[in-house]
């Protein structure tokens, strides 16, 4: 087995530091957000955030037996070595990609921290000094998480009216671009399982797009999230109904596996096509960049392998001359490790925002002023990511689970 731990002899004493342990908690926000840190015997620690849901703190656990001692300014080399050494865990996709994504950012913060470096820069350039976000909204009671599952709302909640009433809050609020679900409960009529829509389906789709357009007008960037319900016919009648609408993009219209499937949609409409949230490493995405099987591609960096994994996939993104806008549902964590990856990456079009529904969601940092402001964010000077947070608010919102990962009551939201 290829041994990625450290076998170099000669380093600066000011740099010959070494990771001491490797620790994970879950805030309950409106996903379970995985909060890592890494301490080192440099007087530093590294924050990072994991993508949301179960095992990871376990997974960044059982790191510790390889990862103590290594020197965490190795940052590549120690996600190799994590993907090798958990390879027969399911190294190579899936929820131990997912934990070293997190792992990665924190060693990031931690590099940032020893090196007196701003994350952007260690990442290489710096392109710009503010990251544009997109608001992910959610009509009325549209939607929810209840106990960490997806909680749907009766047909009724997401009306035309409701839609576009949200549009017009956010936009008020100095966002300029907006995802909405365009995912319905009419998808499943007559049948649930098959994927395909009615002309009917099609038709309130439409109305709601429609509504959204009218009340928001042409300058705000629109886009829509479709979570990857539709056979191939009915992806391809529903972009080219919206075609008329001039969307930001239409996304994960099909389901993830296929990437023929895939491409055929992509090519068959003008209405950009958005895809990549739920691909593991650079190798899952590269066929489908290549063809051109997606219009913008939309990793996760707390999923895909960390930030330098995602600077992979904005490199071959940008070969094919293709913008990078990546998926984030994260605390300000992870969010503000996104925004570091948007300064660097010159190919790097927007960022999601999905937290629009946690009053608390800026209390996690220490900091006097939120961090969003007039739908951007600025890109923090100060070492590592530049964020410190705020450990009471953090333990105020852990969750609480049981040795089985049972949930044992709510935690105290606000
Ligand atoms: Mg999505």
């Amino acid at each position: 087995m290829r041994d990625y731990s450290s076998h170099v002899e000669r380093r600066d004493p000011a740099r010959d530091v070494s990771i001491t342990s490797l620790d994970a908690c879950v805030v309950e926000g409106n996903f379970e957000w995985n909060l890592i840190k890494v301490e080192t015997d440099a007087g530093v620690t590294g924050i990072g955030e994991a993508y949301r849901g179960g095992g990871v703190p376990e997974l960044v656990e059982y790191t510790n037996r390889f990862l103590v001692g290594e020197n965490p300014l190795d940052v590549e080399r120690l996600v190799r070595y994590i993907f090798q050494e958990m390879s027969g865990h399911g190294g190579t996709t899936g929820k131990v990609v997912t934990a070293a994504s997190g792992i990665e950012i924190a060693l990031l913060d931690a590099a940032g921290k020893i090196l007196d470096l701003p994350v952007y820069q260690l990442l290489g350039s710096k392109y710009r000094d503010e990251v544009r976000l997109y608001c992910d909204c959610h009509a009325g009671e549209a939607y929810a998480v209840e106990d960490g599952a997806t909680a749907y709302a009766d047909a009724e909640a997401y009306s035309p009216e409701a839609y576009a009433a949200e549009a017009a809050r956010v936009t008020d609020m100095g966002f300029d671009a907006l995802k909405f679900d365009l995912d319905l409960p009419a998808d499943n009529d007559p049948d649930p399982y098959n994927g395909r829509l009615t002309n009917a389906a099609i038709a309130e789709k439409r109305e709601i797009v429609a509504a959204v357009r009218d009340e928001i007008g042409d300058e705000i960037d629109l886009a829509f999230d479709c979570h990857w319900d539709y056979s191939v016919e009915s992806a391809k009648r529903l972009a080219y109904e919206l075609e008329p609408f001039d969307l930001m993009w239409l996304e994960d219209l099909v389901p993830p596996e296929n990437m023929a499937a895939q491409t055929e949609v992509t090519k068959a409409t003008r209405t950009p096509v958005a895809t990549g949230e739920n691909r593991f490493r650079v190798f899952e995405l590269t066929d489908l960049i290549y063809d051109h099987g997606v219009d913008v591609v939309t990793p996760d960096p707390t999923t895909v392998g960390g930030l330098t994994e995602t600077m992979r996939i904005a490199d071959r993104a940008e070969e094919n001359y293709m913008p990078m806008s990546p998926h984030n549902v994260c605390s300000p964590v992870g969010t503000m490790a996104c925004v570091h990856l948007g300064a660097a990456v010159p190919n790097f079009d927007l960022l999601e925002f999905h937290a629009l529904e946690v009053p608390w969601w800026d209390d996690l940092l220490v900091r006097e002023e939120p961090l969003i402001d007039d739908g951007v964010i600025q890109v923090p000077e100060a070492p590592g990511l530049g964020i410190e947070l705020d450990e009471s608010v953090v333990d105020a919102h852990l969750l609480d689970v049981n040795a089985t990962g049972h949930r044992v009551s709510d935690s105290s939201h606000e």
